[in-house]
């Protein structure tokens, strides 16, 4: 056992120090992607329940690494945080989703934009006044750009969290909740924030079934929403079943694989043309 023990420690030491170097690594690596234009954004359809017409995209971060190939956002944006390259990293997105959806506008896609946000981006550049040079430059409407925040946001610090958010709504940006259930069980939130739409979590859709305890949750979460006036968003739709009893639940906006996977611009661009709901 002793031999075992000593072993255990051996091999726990050891993946730690290389866990510790591809973490050294992986943020050398993510200071050179942004220049190197190893990051691009994917696209992912969001539609309307009944009639499956899109109405507008999330913009979805990627890492092409030159050597670890596509590396995903979960697996990346926490470092970006920690770094501070969220910052340069989170107005790079923008500006680039920005002046996509409004290519895709002027093309004839009547779209919105969905970003995700994060919280460290408020010490990093990221207030009404670049939101809005942005705005300037890309000629993308206030009202099509929609903020994904988290729950969690909201929470730390919250007075400066909503002067930080309120300067957004003030240009006529909206504002979504993400992953929606998942954070704290206070919902006294929602009356004190600018917020416009929740976006309820794939946890509550995957085992969805008519019967069953989340159905009665995301039930709860849609007359909550409709006496809010809040708009609802489902995530991680991979079902027409699924789809099916979000519509009797009166859940107007889907989005998932059911529909359409997360791609890169150049495909959404003829997914856009090729689709009939
Ligand atoms: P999220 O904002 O909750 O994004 C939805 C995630 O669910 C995406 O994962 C998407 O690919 C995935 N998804 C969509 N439909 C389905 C489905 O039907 N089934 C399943 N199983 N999954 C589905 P992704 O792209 O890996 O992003 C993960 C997370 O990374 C995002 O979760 C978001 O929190 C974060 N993230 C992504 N892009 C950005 C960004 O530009 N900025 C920031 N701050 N965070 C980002
Ligand atoms: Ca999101
Ligand atoms: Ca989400
Ligand atoms: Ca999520």
């Amino acid at each position: 056992a002793k031999q075992t023990g000593r072993n255990c420690f051996r091999f726990f030491t050891s993946s730690l120090q290389e866990h510790a170097n591809t973490l050294m690594e992986m943020e050398q690596d993510l200071r050179l992607a942004l220049d190197q234009n190893q990051l691009e954004v994917f696209y992912q359809p969001l539609v309307r329940t009944l009639s499956g017409k899109i109405t507008g995209v999330e913009a979805l971060l990627r890492w092409r690494h030159p050597t670890r190939g596509m590396i995903p956002p979960d697996q990346f944006i926490p470092l970006a945080e920690d770094t501070g390259l969220i910052g340069p990293i989170g107005l790079w997105i923008l500006e680039t989703t920005c002046r996509q959806v409004k290519a895709w506008r002027d093309q004839g896609h009547q779209l919105y934009l969905s970003v995700n946000i994060s919280g460290r981006q408020r010490d990093l550049g990221l207030d009404a006044e670049s939101l809005q040079q942005i705005l300037h430059n890309t000629e993308l409407p206030a009202d099509q750009l929609v903020l994904e925040i988290t729950e969690g946001m909201l929470l730390d610090d919250s007075d400066e969290t909503i002067v930080w958010l309120r300067a957004f709504k003030d240009l006529g940006v909206h504002l979504a909740i993400d992953d929606f259930g998942t954070g704290y069980s206070s919902l006294s939130y929602l009356k004190r924030f600018p917020i416009d739409t929740l976006k309820i979590d794939r946890e509550f859709i995957r085992d969805l079934t008519l019967d069953n305890e989340d159905a009665l949750l995301v039930e709860a979460i849609i007359s909550m929403a409709h006496s809010l006036k809040l708009r609802l968003i489902a995530e991680g739709v991979e079902t027409a079943e699924q789809r099916c009893i979000l519509y009797q639940l009166g859940c107007g906006y889907l989005q998932g694989f059911h529909f359409a996977r997360p791609m890169p611009a150049i495909e959404l661009q003829d997914w856009l043309v090729s689709y009939s709901p």
